[in-house]
């Protein structure tokens, strides 16, 4: 079902497509009288097509257009202007200025919908693209592109902040001797099961990628690398305790873990630097054992590996 928000000052004509689009199964998820309450309606509800008159108080149609055009979030919403302007000029700007279609008043209720149809057709495979293009197709987790930008992100608003900023790298514990010894097939069946074990044992905001082979990076806004090492020794012991099987086989999985983090200032503003650390403890975590969790303390002027848990 297509999900639309429509904007004009007449409230009548804004009664009138309301019946229409309700009776043609499209969602109406916000109405608006002007272009500011349509780019705030557009904003918190990211609807499948916005249909915008031109001629409106407070902000005009065009003005609007420009502002969704110029959002992250919103620019890739398809704009239909329906206006009463049969103007070559006004309808030369619409469309330059970034919307999918123009309509003019009186419309024709069928090519109305349909054009409503289309673009949100277009908009829902476009969706499709933007997802696959940042998850990783075997484990459905986000994809090593989704993470960095989110990583970018949270450095941002860290620094602006001054909060907790930790990240942390796991890599299964010789993974290469799974494969050998059962098969990629398997292989590929205990990167999916140590995915979901990542998954069901995060907050909600944060963010768990794989990272490559088999290595996943998690994220954790908001937490000093104290807090990390919590929130990584617990899904530590449950990879080693997780039930692995395949045709009645038991399975041993375990990985490594680096942690790194910062809390407050000073913070790093670089990616690369975090990744970096992240990395190094979990290199130190692999030649202390294995099935270990390593961080790295900052102490001016140096870093300390830690490492928090002693294999028994
Ligand atoms: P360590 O404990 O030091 O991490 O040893 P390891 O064997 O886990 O590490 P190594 O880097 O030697 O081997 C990783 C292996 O992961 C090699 C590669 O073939 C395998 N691998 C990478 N991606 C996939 C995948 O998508 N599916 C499967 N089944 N195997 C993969
Ligand atoms: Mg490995
Ligand atoms: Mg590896």
């Amino acid at each position: 079902m297509a999900r639309a928000v429509i904007a004009d000052d007449s409230p009548f004509l804004l009664k009138q497509l309301e019946r229409l689009l309700k009776k043609n199964n499209i969602e109406i998820v916000g109405m608006a009288a002007n272009g500011e309450e349509a780019l705030e309606q557009a904003t918190s509800e990211l609807p499948d097509v916005i249909l915008l008159d031109i001629n409106m108080p407070v902000m005009d149609g065009y003005e609007t257009c420009q502002h969704l055009k110029q959002s992250e979030k919103t620019k890739n919403i398809p704009i239909i202007f329906l206006t009463g302007s049969k103007a070559e000029e006004d309808i030369v700007t619409g469309l330059t200025i970034g919307a999918q279609g123009y309509i003019t008043k009186p419309y024709n209720e069928k090519e109305l919908i349909a054009r409503i149809n289309v673009a949100a057709k277009i908009r829902t495979s476009e969706k499709e693209i933007e997802t696959l293009a940042l998850t990783d197709a075997l484990t459905g987790l986000y994809n090593r592109r989704f993470l960095l930008q989110r990583f970018k992100e949270e450095i941002e608003r860290t620094g602006r902040h001054a909060s907790g900023l930790s990240c942390m790298m796991l890599d299964i514990d010789y993974f290469k001797k799974i494969n050998d010894t059962y098969g990629h097939d398997v292989g590929d069946f205990v990167l999916k099961e140590i995915a979901d074990v990542l998954r069901t044992n995060v907050r909600e905001y944060d963010t768990v990628a794989r990272f490559g082979g088999e290595e996943f990076m998690v994220l954790i806004p908001g937490a000093a690398p104290v807090h990390a090492l919590e929130i990584g020794e617990k899904i530590r012991k449950k990879v080693e305790e997780h039930e692995l099987k395949k045709d009645d086989e038991k399975i041993s999985v375990t990985v490594s873990i680096g942690v790194f983090g910062c809390m407050g200032i000073p913070i790093l503003d670089d990616i690369e630097q975090y990744i970096k650390c992240a990395d190094e403890a979990l290199y130190v975590a692999k030649i202390r054992g294995r099935n270990r969790i390593v961080t790295i303390q900052y102490e001016s002027p140096r870093y300390r590996f830690v490492t928090s848990q002693k294999k028994q």
